[in-house]
């Protein structure tokens, strides 16, 4: 399929910028601001600036700038993670550029914690060997940064910005370059947006699954959209799902999580009986890698018939917990837990895609004109498994790259031709039951597309997606619900076949039935 539009869509007004930016978290508005002040620059974000994940990162963002480390322990800390499969190179831009850029949001007053003596206050996580994380607002660094870029951006003459306004299509010249994008404003009118630079920072893909720590406007729109227009997609396998989202009886829109910063400051993962399941399950216990954390907690639930799993951090004080991690202490005390004195109930939920839209280091695509940054791109930075908080570092260094790259693409004369509307398919109109389709494919891929993954389970998921994606296309349906569940079946669908076509297990790809 190619084009979430129809013959019969109606597009009430036309509007022209030099650069469009898809997306509002912090890869779309970091790239925002290094586009050239002398180019008109859209931002559009499908719902308000504060869903997204951006806004709700807790933990920080890695770069080596302690005296202690240096780029090359980074690199090779990130490379371990990767299992193998990261590019090596499109790394060394990432923890060799990655100080300046942690300077650039101090310079654009991004309220990092402090020390006693003034200095960023530098922490660690899971994988890393050296302190390299900086925070803000203690666990809110993703709101904290966003607000702040967000502030700067409203000052940019050249910039605009366009909320609860979606993106459908990108359509192209007959050279096969982009040449303008299809949106939705409001879910009432569809405008037609002329531009020859488009960026990606569409997020992640959570949506996909039953549960998941992405709020609601993660359905993988970019990268379905991207799909469709052809446009080469990466180790979409490689799915990151945390240890420790808080459990909740019934599966939430978007879980919360209790970040493994909980666990690096001594929470320790017990069962029901208050065993700690992780001991000689890995030499770091609790802190091993996500994906062996993930996998231990599965066993065990599997073993125990439980749904969920625990975190004790009650040795520390209520004082230091209130003060370290104030937005999971007001979380978990608005649930009836207090964390300073009740284990904090825990389960895997889907949380980070490292795969996407293939990108090279200066974040273009396959497609001329079309970029991508951010959670949506495929940098290869993260290989088969994601360093703890290397995602919102790429989201910088690579989205400030792609705004450079446009902006000189853009003192380049113009060429091309107009843009004119493709001939588009009419297809019965229809409204399905968007909600149950939804939570099929859900349930199909929380059953087979989760931690632990088998061929018969994956042909038997691929099988009824491709059921449902055949309905989705076979109608039209101008809501943008019609739109998401598109998307989410297109990427549900791409994601179940790049699973069963890797039949080796490798970083966070688990298959079981394969596994020596
Ligand atoms: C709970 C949580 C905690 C995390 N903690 C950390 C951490 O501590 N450190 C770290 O490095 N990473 C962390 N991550 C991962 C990191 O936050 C994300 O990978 C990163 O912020 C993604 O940024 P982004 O700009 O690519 O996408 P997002 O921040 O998700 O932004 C996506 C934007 O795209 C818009 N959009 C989506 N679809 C459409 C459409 N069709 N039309 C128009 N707009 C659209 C959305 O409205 C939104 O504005 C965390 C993630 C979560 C969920």
């Amino acid at each position: 399929m190619q084009f979430a539009i129809d013959g019969t869509t109606k597009i009430s007004q036309t509007l022209r910028y030099d650069v469009v930016i898809i997306g509002a978290g912090l890869a779309g508005l970091y790239t925002a601001l290094h586009i050239g002040e002398r180019h008109s620059c859209l931002i559009l974000a499908k719902d308000k600036i504060d869903i997204s994940n951006s806004w709700f990162a807790q933990g920080g963002i890695a770069a080596a700038i302690s005296s202690d480390d240096a780029p090359i322990f980074h690199l090779e800390d990130t490379l371990i993670a990767g299992a193998g499969l990261c590019d090596k190179d499109a790394v060394g831009v990432l923890v060799d550029e990655g100080p300046t850029d942690i300077s650039r949001l101090v310079s654009l007053s991004v309220p990092f914690d402090i020390d006693e003596f003034g200095d960023l206050q530098i922490t660690r996580e899971g994988g890393h060997r050296k302190n390299r994380i900086v925070h803000a607002g203690g666990d809110a660094t993703g709101r904290e940064t966003v607000k702040a870029l967000a502030h700067i951006v409203a000052q940019r003459g050249n910039i605009s910005f366009s909320e609860n306004t979606c993106f459908y299509d990108i359509l192209k010249d007959k050279n096969g370059a982009v040449s303008s994008i299809i949106v939705k404003k409001d879910d009432k009118d569809f405008h037609l947006i002329e531009t020859r630079h488009v960026v990606i920072a569409t997020g992640g893909i959570g949506q996909v699954y039953r549960s998941t720590t992405n709020p609601s406007v993660a359905t993988g729109d970019g990268l379905a959209a991207a799909m469709r227009a052809g446009a080469e997609i990466k180790n979409i396998e490689f799915i990151q799902f945390h240890p420790t989202g808080l459990w909740s009886p019934v599966p939430e829109d978007r879980e919360f999580l209790i970040s493994e910063a909980v666990r690096g400051e001594g929470g320790l993962l017990k069962n029901r009986d208050g065993v700690r399941f992780m001991e000689g399950a890995h030499e770091l216990n609790e802190l091993a890698p996500r994906d062996i954390v993930a996998r231990a907690v599965v066993k065990e639930l599997q073993r125990s018939g439980d749904d969920h799993v625990f975190v004790d951090i009650t040795a520390k004080s209520e004082d230091f917990l209130k003060k370290r991690f104030p937005t999971i202490y007001e979380e978990c005390l608005k649930r009836g837990i207090n964390i300073a004195h009740d284990w904090i109930p825990v389960c895997p939920v889907q949380h980070y895609l490292m795969g996407g839209i293939a990108t090279d280091t200066n974040g273009r695509t396959s497609i001329p004109g079309l970029y991508a940054a951010g959670e949506a791109a495929n940098t290869g930075v993260h290989g088969a498994n994601r360093l703890a908080s290397n995602s919102m570092l790429e989201c910088l260094v690579f989205g400030r790259r792609a705004a450079e790259d446009i902006s000189r693409a853009l003192e380049q004369p113009a060429s091309g031709e107009k843009p004119v509307l493709p001939h588009v398919q009419t297809r019965p109109k229809a409204a399905l039951d968007y909600t149950a389709l939804r939570q099929r494919i859900k349930d199909l891929m929380s059953e087979y597309g989760y931690v632990m993954r088998n061929a018969e389970g994956l042909r038997y998921a691929i099988g009824e997606v491709t059921e449902i994606l055949r309905q989705v296309e076979a109608v039209y349906d101008d809501a943008v619900v019609y739109l998401e569940t598109l998307n989410i079946a297109t990427v549900a669908l791409a994601i179940l076949t790049a699973a069963l076509n890797r039949p080796e297990s490798i970083g966070s790809h688990y298959r079981e039935d394969t596994a020596v």
